[in-house]
């Protein structure tokens, strides 16, 4: 379709959560490797507040949605919580009171991997879920630019984020706590940019 629909937004964040529910060990893992180990557990802890949100009332509108996800990210600790709270909340102001066509979702995506970068720092290249926030926004550019649908949009998104995802195993990280463990942490992939390509690859209908 053109258009994000609640309906899609709701199913999206369900897929997503089977996602991290499924790779939580991994992601701890991951941030084990090159952290504190409790990045699974955070994520983990910001879908069942997400969960809790949208059993209160399931929004009519995708911007409703981001607004959950926002919501329960900003609950819960670690840099990545409010980081992916901040990052959510703009998908929510940028989709707020009209269509989400694919070219609403280029301009919040582009104007959430900003706010990341301005509380955070981080620039491409530093390891961290930046480097795959801001190849699916180029992606989504690129999409909106030639009028594509939604959940092919989408989809391009979900592979930019992925190989963004996978560029960050051969990188030193310059922000956060992999940072302090330097060289030792070459050869892990960092878990917030992992997290943010599940979340794009959570995104298209399966039969879409
Ligand atoms: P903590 O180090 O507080 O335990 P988490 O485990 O919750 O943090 O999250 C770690 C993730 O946060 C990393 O994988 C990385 O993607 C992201 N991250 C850390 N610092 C920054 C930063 N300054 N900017 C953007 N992302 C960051
Ligand atoms: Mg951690
Ligand atoms: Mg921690």
């Amino acid at each position: 379709g053109r258009t994000l629909t609640a309906e899609h937004a709701l199913a999206w964040t369900g897929r997503f959560t089977e996602a991290v529910r499924r790779g939580g060990e991994e992601l701890t893992e991951l941030d084990r490797r090159a952290g504190d180990g409790d990045f699974g557990t955070n994520m983990r802890f910001a879908l069942r507040r997400v969960a809790d949100l949208l059993d209160g009332g399931a929004p009519d509108s995708a911007a409703g949605v981001f607004t959950a996800l926002s919501e329960g990210f900003l609950q819960t600790g670690g840099t990545s919580g409010p980081l992916f709270g901040m990052w959510f909340r703009e998908f929510a102001k940028g989709s707020a009171g009209g269509e989400v066509t694919t070219a609403v979702l280029a301009r919040a995506a582009a104007a959430a991997v900003a706010t990341v970068q301005r509380l955070g720092g981080a620039e491409v290249g530093h390891k961290t879920m930046v480097d795959a926030m801001a190849p699916a926004v180029e992606a989504l550019r690129a999409e909106a630019d030639r009028d594509a649908e939604v959940a092919e949009a989408l989809s391009r998104a979900a592979a930019a984020a992925r190989e963004g995802a996978e560029s960050t195993r051969h990188l030193v990280a310059v922000r956060g706590r992999a940072s302090y463990v330097g060289e030792h942490a070459r050869g892990v992939v960092d878990p917030g940019a992992l997290t943010v390509a599940l979340f794009f690859e959570a995104a298209p209908e399966p039969d879409a």
